[in-house]
């Protein structure tokens, strides 16, 4: 009798200030649906799915953390046993790009990483649907460059280029995984 592997479950988390998108970037992605009715949303909403990534089957984990952002104590061990950190930001909206420095910092402390200096970090640009942007997608890149992070941007109502930061994020956490299991 063959016994059947149980798949390695995979944890990715999204963070940013409240009203970026994070719930609309999730839902569309996961439901193929975008709502313009404001929701914020008191503790958490995670998306897990079996999927095949690489040849193996693993389960991803999405979190998405908004509405913790005003109850930092909730937050804090929601980001434990991460193997990638999605850091969502506005493009219209520069206070929400600085911000991510402090959330990355956040991270990093309270998600206790095995290795910090080498956990995987996407930061993603939500919103290009939008005419008003604050943030270029040069200053963005620029800063992920100094960083080691990823950056990619779409928009979740004009569903654009939801898949493939998802994508992205589910193969360096498969990476984050087996290096530290
Ligand atoms: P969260 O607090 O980060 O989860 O943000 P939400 O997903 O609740 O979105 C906050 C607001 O931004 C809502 O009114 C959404 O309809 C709006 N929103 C989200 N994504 C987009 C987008 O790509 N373009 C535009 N124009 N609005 C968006």
């Amino acid at each position: 009798m063959t016994e059947e592997k149980i798949p390695t479950t995979l944890k990715v988390i999204l963070i940013g200030n409240s009203g970026v998108g994070k719930s609309s970037f999730m839902n569309r992605y996961v439901n193929h649906r975008f709502t313009n009715a404001y929701r914020a949303t008191v503790g958490t909403d995670f998306f897990s799915k079996r999927t095949v990534l690489d040849g193996e089957t693993v389960i991803l984990q999405i979190w998405d953390t908004a509405g913790t952002e005003r109850f930092q104590s909730l937050g804090t061990p929601l980001y434990r046993g991460s193997h990638c950190c999605m850091l969502v930001f506005d493009v219209t909206s520069s206070a929400s790009f600085g911000a991510l420095d402090v959330w990355r910092k956040e991270f990093l402390v309270q998600g206790e990483p095995p290795d910090p200096s080498d956990f995987p970090f996407i930061v993603l640009g939500n919103k290009t649907d939008l005419s008003d942007r604050e943030v270029s997608r040069r200053k963005a890149q620029q800063w992920c460059e100094e960083l080691g992070a990823e950056y990619f941007e779409g928009s979740a109502k004009a569903d654009m280029d939801v898949e493939q930061p998802f994508k992205r994020a589910a193969q360096l956490a498969l990476q984050q995984y087996k290096k530290h299991t």
